[in-house]
């Protein structure tokens, strides 16, 4: 039977800890009552360098439920995405599959069970989609659903209303290991892996206690870093400036001769509107260019994985297997 691994990024969140703990050890008794996971299946809290009291608690928990619950400290506060990629990566090598969450049980943990069916019925990632978003003030609801479409605009594949709630196999969080990119968005790498994936959908609470770890600041850089990570488009649509400029220009040139040869203008214009034009342009063009060529650099630097290889069948592969 396969070993759950629940990972839980933590900061400064003593109030919503201990809820958290004994609701998830809940669904992990309720799945291993269930034969859905083995008894040994466990809780991986990650303690973002936390300042107040959630550390300990975490070791708390740890006393008092060897098994179900399990910590990993970090020396300091790296951001939720860094947090979780560790509580992931380490989780790796002691479960079979995992199941990532926010510590304010704001997502459903009622449809990790689903998640776990749809692992069981051969899918290697399972997102938690949510269905609307009443609990959220009016502000995020619609900076979050710009902040899709934005994504979807500058060609970053996400899943739609998908957060970091997600069912991952040990075969997809080993692929993720190999994204050695420092600048980390999950929700726009974990579709890069491939291999085949389903949705669950649940209605998203509010907070169970404590207030957000995500103000909007935070919301900004993790926008920001979304689609500077991901997507060189914004370089190409200065090059389309330049060009679309360039276009202008000769425009601009019918329109300042003939203005010219009309005897409307002072003198010194004509000269001097044609070489704004045009050179603007030029040099939007020429910076687009360059532009290129660090885009290319910028993905080469992050030495992702080229391919990710699903399964071979070949001959001799099928005959080892049938002996
Ligand atoms: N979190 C973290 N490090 C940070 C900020 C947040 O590990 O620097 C965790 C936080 O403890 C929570 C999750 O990330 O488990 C999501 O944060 P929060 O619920 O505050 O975000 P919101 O739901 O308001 O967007
Ligand atoms: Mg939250």
């Amino acid at each position: 039977m396969d070993r759950l691994a629940i990972v839980v990024p933590c900061y400064n969140e003593e109030e919503v800890l201990k809820i958290a703990s004994s609701t998830l050890r809940g669904v992990l008794d309720d799945l291993v009552h269930k034969e859905k996971i083995s008894a040994d299946s466990f809780i991986l809290f990650v303690d973002d360098g936390s300042r107040d009291r959630t550390w300990e608690l975490i070791e708390e928990e740890h006393r008092l439920y060897p098994v179900q619950v399990s910590g990993v400290k970090l020396a300091g506060n790296v951001g939720h995405q860094y947090a979780l990629t560790a509580g992931l990566l380490t989780a790796k090598d002691m479960s079979d599959v995992t199941v990532s969450i926010d510590a304010d049980l704001q997502d459903d943990v009622a449809v990790i069970e689903e998640m776990i069916d749809r692992y069981h019925a051969g899918n290697d990632i399972v997102y938690g989609v949510r269905k609307e978003r009443k609990t959220d003030s009016f502000f995020k609801r619609t900076t979050a659903q710009g902040f899709y479409r934005l994504m979807r605009l500058m060609g970053v594949n996400i899943v739609y209303n998908h957060a970091d709630f997600r069912l991952m196999s040990k075969r997809a969080v080993e692929e993720f290991s190999k994204y050695r990119e420092a600048n980390l968005f999950l929700r726009g790498m974990i579709p890069l892996i491939g291999y085949q994936t389903d949705c669950v959908y649940y209605d998203r609470r509010e907070r169970v206690a404590g207030e957000s770890k995500y103000p909007l600041k935070k919301m900004l850089s993790l926008a920001f870093n979304g689609i500077s990570s991901f997507s060189v488009r914004p370089i190409s649509l200065i090059t389309g400036a330049g060009i679309f400029i360039i276009i202008l220009a000769f425009l601009a040139a019918v329109y300042a001769l003939v203005s010219y040869l009309t005897g409307h203008v002072v003198q010194g214009w004509t000269s001097l509107i044609l070489s704004i034009w045009f050179l603007g342009g030029m040099q939007l063009i020429a910076i687009g260019l360059v532009g290129q060529y660090i885009g290319k650099i910028y993905l080469e630097v992050k030495g992702r994985p080229r391919y990710n290889i699903e399964k071979i069948v070949t001959y001799t592969a099928e005959k080892e297997e049938n002996r």
